[in-house]
């Protein structure tokens, strides 16, 4: 036990600590400008440290400046420090924080850290004031993570630090609680080299996990996007024919596959009549509409303008008809006559449905619904034809 705290000289360590907070929070500043805004939470992450810095050089100023600075002003600037790293994970996982119950604690820390130095000054009683405190932060901070369902190894990592911050704080308080405390925060007992060591490592491994969540949540965001329409929201054309490329090559030809193809009526004359703001109004709609006839049946996407196709794996050719006829059913639903698109009134559909068969590959199958779609036109639109 003696060894440990001689090596790590608390003030020396706590400024290093601060020193690679402060460079931690330079990364991250850089970083959120080239991150888009959408990842929220980045500017508290990077002020934490820094603010966490600035009560790393008020601690070791202990003796130096005057104690109203080194432990009221010090332990407050500490405990809004982990509060912005708590609001920064709140804005990150939910788009809003809110910690004024925190903050409210904080105005207590600071008064009663003012009574038990200035007052009655009582290092013991600071030390279980700050711990009990510092200890629920980063309980409630881990179970916000565990509340969202951790599923990548940031976000893991940061509650593996969180709780082992809390397990530390709340073991400080006991060692109080059992008269172990020592008499100040330099003095190198072993649970406060603990403590500080934790709280260096922290400094440094915390920043790291911010870094890999948003990292990873940059990474999801643009793949959404490469992979989505963004008017619709549907798969667009390329991950559309990628889905169907693989759905085919990786079931043998045997295997049921059918595939929808399916165009709007008469869609230029809504534009033509209700302008191309209502146009794309109704076309959300009628993706919202198919989605939910389609359900987890199949994947849908915008094969072009008013034009969707629909893949339907171990689908065979008479269930794809039932398919298209709900999908059909759905789009013909008049609008309702509160919803904006009340004077459109309904909108009709044309769709082709073709099935594999023969082991015809994605183009053949492809062309088959196209060519059933194109009969469906020309006899008069407003249904489904069946592949010849
Ligand atoms: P048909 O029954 O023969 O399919 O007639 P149509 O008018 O639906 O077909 P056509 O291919 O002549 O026109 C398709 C129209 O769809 C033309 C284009 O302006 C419109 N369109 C394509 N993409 C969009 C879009 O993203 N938003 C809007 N508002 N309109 C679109
Ligand atoms: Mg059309
Ligand atoms: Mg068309």
């Amino acid at each position: 036990m003696g060894a440990l705290p001689y090596i790590l000289d608390p003030r020396s360590v706590i400024m290093l600590a601060g020193l690679m907070g402060v460079m931690m929070a330079l990364v991250m500043f850089f970083m959120r400008r080239s991150y888009p805004p959408s990842i929220r939470g980045l500017s508290d992450w990077a002020r934490g440290p820094l603010v966490a810095f600035v009560s790393t050089l008020l601690f070791a100023a202990r003796g130096f400046f005057p104690d109203f600075l080194t432990i009221v002003v010090a332990n407050v600037v500490l405990f809004q420090a982990c509060i912005l790293y708590y609001s920064g994970s709140q804005k990150f996982l939910q788009g809003h924080s809110d910690t004024r119950g925190w903050t409210l604690l904080n105005g207590v820390i600071g008064l009663s850290m003012f009574w038990f130095s200035s007052v009655k000054p009582d290092f013991e009683a600071r030390l279980l004031i700050v711990t009990l405190a510092v200890s629920l932060l980063f309980f409630a901070h881990a179970l916000l993570y565990l509340r969202h369902r951790p599923r990548v190894f940031g976000q893991r990592l940061m509650i593996g630090l969180l709780l082992a911050q809390a397990v530390v704080a709340a073991l400080r308080f006991v060692s109080v609680v059992m008269g172990m405390a020592g008499s100040n925060l330099m003095e190198a007992t072993w649970i406060q080299a603990l403590y500080i060591s934790m709280y260096s490592i922290s400094v440094l491994l915390l920043s790291i996990a911010v870094i890999l969540m948003a990292t990873d949540r940059v990474h999801t965001e643009f793949e959404y996007m490469a992979t989505r329409d963004s008017l619709t929201g549907a798969l667009n054309r390329r991950a559309l024919l990628d889905a169907c490329r693989d759905a085919f090559t990786s079931t043998s030809g045997q295997q049921h596959m059918a595939l929808l193809m399916v165009d709007l009526d008469h869609f230029k004359g809504i534009n033509d009549r209700f302008g191309h703001q209502m146009g794309d109004r109704v076309l959300r709609e009628a993706v919202h509409r198919m989605q939910r006839a389609v359900g987890d049946a199949g994947l849908l996407g915008r094969y072009g303008g008013e034009e969707f196709v629909v893949l339907l794996p171990g689908v065979g050719k008479a269930e794809a008809m039932a398919v298209a006829a709900r999908l059909k059913q759905a789009i013909d639903e008049p609008f309702a006559a509160d919803s904006p698109m009340a004077k459109v009134g309904s909108i009709a559909v044309s769709i082709g449905v073709a099935a594999r068969e023969d082991g015809r590959g994605v183009d053949e199958v492809l062309a088959k619904a196209d060519a059933a779609l194109y009969r469906a036109k020309a006899m008069g639109r407003d249904q489904v034809m069946a592949a010849a």
